[in-house]
């Protein structure tokens, strides 16, 4: 017997339409199926390259000032959660809890954070120790390193090139350029080509910006870079981070970056970039390091550093799951179950996420 959700789906009749496949699409989906809804993702994944060139990390501190990271506390246990049952849903492995090993500076920044361990809403997440010996035959350490616990790093291409063949082998992925001028609403829903559902949520990244229906959504885009190293001897379980970061990818290869462009939104490296982050890697080490690839992706950021989900002010079938920034990997599995919420459960949205806040 046919359940209804493949009945629908061979009717080509869906609950939700999603158009793009990045963290944010794949994460939405995801949670949208496992609740038992039909889901059509249409994704050219040529298009924007931002989640695939994503390190993955995330860090319950904001070092700059010192603070914990926008809403840590829910946004951490959820990720932790949702990661690691995508593993088990696919059977694949691509999360793994790794400490941020933060080097100091200079010795004023090493006392606020001692100052800040005792604080009841921050200290949870750092650690007292200050390691004068982490790796000083490979690292400058003159002042000492401490460490940030309950970071974590999700393999993002792995991720979505997994979740991207369950797609595909499961009849839900049309691989190919949403064209807007084929999507027609009516009193149902919403019609793409031969395909019809009761809504349709963009996903696109800073790409929304050519979406005719959401394209007045003030987008502060930031293009990226990262270069991947080898350094050999150094530790495999954590990420370093002094001015830049180092995520330990096997092989003796290391991720670093990153750079922020706002006038040249496009996917190229740049030989200005690379320069940055491999001088800013040299002040880190005392060994020499060899550059075997760099990659750049443009983020969909938003000045209020807050993400974009909710309705279109016209047409309330057409929805957005975007604004996730610097921070898709922490933010998607929390607010994808939070707007899921809202349109199955009558949930109200969170005000500071509301696409509302930018309604004319
Ligand atoms: C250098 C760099 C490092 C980063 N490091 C981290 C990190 O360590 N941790 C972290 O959490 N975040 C990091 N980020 C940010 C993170 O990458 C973003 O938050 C996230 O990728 C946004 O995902 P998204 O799904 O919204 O957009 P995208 O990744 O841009 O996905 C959009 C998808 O939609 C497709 N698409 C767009 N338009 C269309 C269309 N018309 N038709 C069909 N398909 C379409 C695109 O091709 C793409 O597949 C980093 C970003 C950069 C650039």
């Amino acid at each position: 017997m046919l359940i209804l959700s493949q009945y629908f789906k061979m009717k080509n009749q869906y609950d939700y339409i999603i158009v793009g496949q990045g963290i944010a699409g794949t994460v939405l989906a995801y949670t949208f199926i496992k609740k038992g809804k039909s889901v059509l993702i249409i994704d050219d994944n040529t298009i924007s390259k931002c989640s695939r060139v994503a390190a993955g990390n995330f860090n319950p501190i904001v070092f700059k000032r010192l603070v914990k990271s926008w809403m840590a506390d829910d946004l951490i246990p959820f990720a932790d959660i949702f990661y690691r049952e995508c593993e088990q849903f696919l059977n694949q492995e691509f999360y793994w809890k790794k400490e941020i090993v933060k080097i100091f500076a200079e010795e004023n920044e090493k006392e606020f954070w001692q100052s800040k361990t005792n604080d009841p809403n921050l200290g949870r997440y750092l650690t007292k120790l200050i390691d004068t010996d982490f790796f000083t035959n490979i690292i400058h350490n003159p002042i000492g390193a401490t460490f940030v616990k309950d970071a974590a790093n999700l393999f993002v291409s792995k991720f979505l090139d997994d979740f991207r063949n369950y797609f595909s082998e499961n009849g839900m992925l049309l691989n190919e350029k949403f064209d807007y001028e084929q999507l027609k609403m009516n009193t149902d829903g919403v019609q793409y080509s031969d395909y019809s559902a009761t809504r349709i949520i963009f996903c696109e990244g800073y790409k929304v910006m050519d979406n005719p229906y959401f394209n007045w959504i003030p987008l502060k885009p930031a293009k990226g870079e990262v270069i991947t190293v080898r350094i050999k001897n150094l530790p495999t379980d954590k990420i370093i981070n002094k001015g830049v970061y180092m995520l330990p990818i096997g092989d003796d290869l290391f991720i670093v970056g990153t750079t922020y462009d706002w006038q040249n939104l496009n996917d190229n490296p740049t030989e200005k970039a690379r320069n940055e982050i491999a001088e800013k890697l040299t002040k880190l080490l005392k060994v020499p390091f060899e550059i075997v690839d760099q990659q750049a992706g443009v983020r969909p950021s938003v000045n209020d550093r807050r993400p974009v989900i909710g309705f279109h002010p016209t047409y309330k079938s057409l929805c957005m799951f975007n604004g996730m920034g610097t921070k898709g990997v922490m933010l998607s599995p929390y607010f994808a179950e939070h707007f899921y919420s809202t349109l199955e459960e009558n949930g109200l949205l969170h005000n500071e996420v509301n696409i509302s806040r930018f309604y004319i």
